[in-house]
């Protein structure tokens, strides 16, 4: 851990456009709003990936800009540094396919080699997913907690037995249409929703900060989350 926390947005000119560096903004500002020091570290291919990042946030994007991603992050070596070293890794859609050991791209479904972070492949699927989805995230001390989000993807991935499913899914396709959703494999999680997912599930942001910081963090109130995201559940589930 540094101080202040690191949090770093990696590539958002490749994996920026659906809008997940507000995932960035709530991990600083939930940080903040404790009291705690945050520094938000925005990365871009041809900088340096810093070594010591507490938070790494991948995001959305085009397929051939997954393949220039993994090139650069390959040849940078720092993220990989960055994990083996603690941090945590928060991947969103094309940035968790990236994360697996291989997913496809284009017409002819090119196989392109991923970061082999987490033990999940992708291809594309029979439909593409496309629109709300809502699941139920298993925590690792049990609890569950809603998830809500919007899922764009064309890629179906499948988990290997190295990785466990972030979540059930309520709505929605999620990983391949089988009912689970995202993958999490030690320090690194791999989710389709966008949204940003943090925005709309605090709970979510709070645990990869306490996973980053390896303690217990305060709770924050912010009722007016709390009606938002009760009106999003209840929008999903058509009530
Ligand atoms: N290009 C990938 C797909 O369609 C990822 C899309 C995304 O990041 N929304 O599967």
């Amino acid at each position: 851990m540094t101080t202040p926390t690191r949090i770093v947005l990696v590539y958002q000119s490749l994996l920026g456009i659906y809008g997940d560096r507000g995932n960035s903004t709530v991990l600083v500002q939930r940080l903040r709003r404790r009291g705690l020091e945050a520094e938000l570290v925005v990365v871009e291919p041809g900088d340096e990936v810093p070594a010591d990042g507490d938070v790494y946030l991948l995001g959305g994007g085009e397929d051939l800009a997954q393949v220039s991603a993994v090139k650069a992050l390959r040849a940078d070596g720092n993220l990989f540094r960055g994990l083996e070293g603690g941090g945590v890794l928060f991947a969103v859609c094309a940035g968790y396919q990236i994360c697996g050991h291989s997913f496809t791209v284009g017409a002819q479904d090119t196989v392109h080699e991923g970061l082999g972070l987490l033990d999940v492949t992708t291809t594309r699927g029979a439909t593409r997913a496309v629109g709300e989805i809502l699941t139920r995230w298993q925590r690792p001390d049990g609890s569950t907690s809603l998830i809500t989000g919007f899922e764009n993807h064309g890629g179906y991935t499948r988990l290997g037995p190295a990785a466990t499913p972030l979540a059930t899914v309520e709505k929605g396709i999620g990983n391949d249409g089988g009912g689970t959703e995202g993958a999490v494999q030690g320090n690194v999680i791999g989710t389709y929703p966008h949204g940003p997912v943090l925005a709309r599930n605090p709970d979510l942001a709070d645990h990869l900060l306490e996973l980053a910081l390896g303690r217990a963090l305060e709770p924050l109130v912010m009722p007016s989350i709390e009606v938002l995201r009760a009106e999003r559940v209840a929008a999903v589930r058509g009530r």
